[in-house]
């Protein structure tokens, strides 16, 4: 059976910032048939629930992994080292379980594929990859944004 890496807020976790899931019947339908191997990079990278929200600011996530954009909190905290440390680990756990794809939650700064939240923290979204996303990318994981949410 196919084997494939999900956002854990998809699968019912409770891990979002704000404490809860995005579960959705199109996201459960997306993934029929496949083994799912559910992961959330911002806890694995050591951040707590709930967290404080965090956008990318000076580009995607993309550009996080070449050091030339970052990841704050509302607050201004730079939380770019946990960010870059929850993709590594999100990429070592889609290794280990054979996964060749990926259905991740839209817009976030980890997640997000094709957009993403713009760093204002206004719910606008712009062109671009989480960071997460970005290293699965680059490493031949095919990712796709989870519809219907
Ligand atoms: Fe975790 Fe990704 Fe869901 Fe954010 S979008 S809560 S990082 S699984």
């Amino acid at each position: 059976m196919e084997t494939i890496l999900v956002s854990a807020c998809l699968r019912g976790v409770p891990c979002r910032f704000d404490g809860r899931h995005k579960a959705s019947p199109a996201s459960q339908e997306a993934v029929a048939g496949r083994a799912v191997v559910p992961f959330c990079p911002e806890v694995a990278g050591g951040l707590t629930t709930p967290r404080r929200p965090a956008e990318l600011v000076g580009g995607d996530g993309h550009d996080v992994l070449d050091g030339t954009a970052r990841v704050v909190e509302d607050t201004g905290r730079d939380v770019t080292e946990q960010f870059v440390a929850g993709a590594r680990r999100a990429l070592a756990a889609a290794r280990r379980g054979g996964c060749t794809q990926a259905l991740l939650m839209p817009r976030s700064p980890s997640c997000g594929r094709g957009t993403v939240y713009d760093g204002t923290f206004t719910g606008s979204a712009v062109p671009g990859d989480g960071v997460t996303a970005a290293l699965l990318e680059r490493n031949g994981i095919t990712v796709r944004a989870a519809p219907g949410v």
